[in-house]
């Protein structure tokens, strides 16, 4: 029998598992995974960005777990030699009206405690030559970071200390009795059966799945949105000096491309926001007719689809249309053309939307007596990785000790 076991092996699933073994040293410890390594799905396909902080409601586990995040993994960083660059961004206001928004985010920088600069358009200019815009906020503190390296250095860190992972192991059945949580897995076409007394779930894409192998109803349902982005030619990787945002609608905060410097040295333009019609699905192509079936028979994303229709069909057109894709990013940065934007891959978010109807916007946890399941983990949960881990951990001592 197993004391934890913990389904996905993300840098949820990492950061939970290595400070589980941190804090019960002597306790048998899992983690399944059902792809052949860690980091396969949303950790290793994101922008790569330790953001600061700046657009969470005050607060919320996002704007606490972001603050802390952010050192936290800079720390992680320092201590196993996975590089990083704290960069810094700039949030570009193009128009008055974004300006007129741009003082309300600098407010929300202000209550989550962010340090943070206002420019005005010369100053801008001197810090980006190449970037046009009336103003801005400079946020010293963002970064930048490769998440599959951090999560491999936790994976490391997990089997160093004794932790077991056993990759190539779909978690397919789960039964929660009193006293241990029975844990079927599927390697190739064999079945294994193991008992746990505690099972974490950090499965991201398939997080309300998990929930429902326990017999239980989430109350939610996970909607994959891709991002796609563009990457710039080698020639343009010296044209921003910082992370360039867009000020986002307030209503939308989430959609607007920017323009990453990447920690390999790229420059990428993205990621948009796009119905995936399949969950684990990276090229347009991808299509699942059980994912489909599954989003439009649930009331709640057909809510959804149906309240935010027309930036949902703008987003289709740019993803379908590449010079709408490049207004976009030369709104702010005039200089980059249609042929700049090369091919990249893209990534899928795991965002849950509730049966009434409503994009989950802060982190969410589902408990059982046994079970720990993350369900809502959309960005900035790579940034927040290790504070969402401790949380978990306090969570699952309380169960421990219950
Ligand atoms: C396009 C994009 C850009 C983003 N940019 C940023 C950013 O710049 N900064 C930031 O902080 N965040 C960003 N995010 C968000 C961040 O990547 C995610 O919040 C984070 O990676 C979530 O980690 P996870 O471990 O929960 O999920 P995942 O990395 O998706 O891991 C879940 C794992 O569970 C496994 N799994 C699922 N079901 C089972 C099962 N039944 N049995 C066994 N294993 C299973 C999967 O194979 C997978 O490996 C971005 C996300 C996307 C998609």
């Amino acid at each position: 029998m197993w004391d934890f076991v913990v389904v996905g092996g993300g840098i949820l699933g990492m950061s939970t598992a290595m400070q589980l073994k941190k804090a019960y040293p002597d306790k048998q410890m899992l983690v399944l995974e059902k792809e052949n390594g860690p980091a396969q799905h949303q950790t290793g396909h994101n922008s790569g960005v330790i953001h600061a902080g700046v657009y969470y409601t005050p607060g919320s586990l996002k704007a606490r777990f972001c603050l802390e995040g952010n050192r936290a993994t800079r720390d992680f960083c320092d201590e196993h030699q996975v590089p990083y660059d704290i960069c810094g961004k700039l949030l570009v206001a193009t128009n008055d009206l974004e300006k007129q928004r741009m003082q309300a985010l600098w407010e929300r920088t202000q209550a989550n405690g962010l340090e943070r600069e206002w420019l005005e358009a010369q100053a801008l200019a001197e810090r980006e030559p190449n970037v046009t815009g009336v103003a801005g906020i400079h946020v010293p503190s963002s970064g930048i970071v490769d998440y599959a390296q951090v999560a491999r250095a936790m994976a490391d860190e997990f089997q160093r200390l004794g932790g077991e992972i056993s990759y190539g192991h779909e978690v397919v059945g789960l039964e929660e009795r009193p006293a241990e949580v029975v844990v079927t897995s599927q390697q190739d076409s064999s079945e294994h059966v193991v008992t746990s007394r505690y099972l974490v779930s950090c499965s991201g894409l398939m997080a309300d799945r998990v929930v429902r192998l326990l017999g239980k109803d989430p109350g939610f349902t996970i909607c994959p949105f891709r991002g796609e982005y563009y990457v710039l030619p080698e020639h343009h990787q010296r044209v921003v000096n910082h992370l360039i945002y867009p000020i986002p609608d307030p209503s939308m905060p989430f959609l607007g491309v920017h323009l990453t410097r990447m920690i390999d040295g790229s420059v990428t333009v993205g990621p948009n926001a796009v119905l995936a019609f399949k969950r684990e699905g990276y090229r347009k192509r991808d299509i699942s007719l059980a994912d489909m079936g599954q989003m439009l028979t649930h009331g709640g994303i057909l809510k959804v689809l149906a309240k935010n229709a027309r930036p949902g069909l703008m987003e289709l057109k740019n993803s379908l249309y590449k010079r709408g894709y490049l207004a976009l990013v030369q709104k702010y940065c005039p200089s980059i053309t249609l042929d700049d934007l090369q091919p990249y891959p893209a990534g899928v978010r795991a965002q849950a939307v509730s049966h009434d109807g409503k994009l989950v916007d802060d982190f969410l946890f589902v408990n059982t007596r046994r079970t720990l399941n993350v369900g809502n983990a959309p960005s900035p949960a790579a940034t927040s990785a290790l504070p969402i881990g401790a949380h978990i951990v306090s969570q699952v001592n309380r169960m421990v000790e219950a």
